[in-house]
């Protein structure tokens, strides 16, 4: 049964830029092994993260995940039973906020910083689709 699972969490330290490429290179590696696509956010300290593929496979990904020392205060945002994915194209898209997509960020924000964790799932569904049709956006090519 295929899902979506989208949780945030809070960088733990200051991450330049080998740590996420760090967390993308081993996400891409694990995540095509494991039949695993998504999309992972980074804006003011906060990940917000779209894991999509098999029930029982992202559970396990998810909780490997948690075990991170980078990021801490996961939260689960929306967990979904969907028909088909969304991601397909993508083992994990990275996308960071720039001043090219910074409307983005804010705009299904309900105050002036991104706060994953006060929106609804809902609201971050739409996040993604809007991320989807702006794929320009996005830093890494899909593979
Ligand atoms: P290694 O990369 O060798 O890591 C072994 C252990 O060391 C792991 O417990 C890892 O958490 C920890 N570790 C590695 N580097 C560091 C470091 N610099 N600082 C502290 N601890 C470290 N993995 C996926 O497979 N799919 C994903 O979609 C995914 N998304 C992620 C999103 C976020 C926000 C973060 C922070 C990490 C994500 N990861 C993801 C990475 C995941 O947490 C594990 O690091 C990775 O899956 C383990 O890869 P590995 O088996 O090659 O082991």
């Amino acid at each position: 049964m295929l899902v979506q699972l989208t949780y945030a969490s809070r960088v733990s330290r200051t991450l330049g830029s080998t740590d996420i490429k760090d967390i993308l290179r081993s996400s891409q590696e694990n995540n095509k092994a494991d039949g695993v696509t998504g999309a992972l956010c980074l804006s003011d300290g906060i990940f917000l993260q779209i894991l999509e593929g098999d029930r029982t496979v992202v559970n396990r990904v998810y909780h490997r995940i948690l075990n991170d020392a980078r990021h801490k205060d996961p939260a689960i945002l929306d967990y979904r039973e969907v028909t088909a994915r969304s991601f397909s194209e993508w083992s994990m898209g990275l996308i960071t906020r720039s001043d090219e997509n910074r409307q983005l960020f804010l705009k299904y924000s309900s105050t002036a910083n991104f706060d994953p964790y006060s929106m609804s799932g809902e609201t971050l569904s739409a996040f993604f689709q809007d991320i989807l049709n702006n794929v320009r956006w996005l830093r890494k090519t899909p593979d």
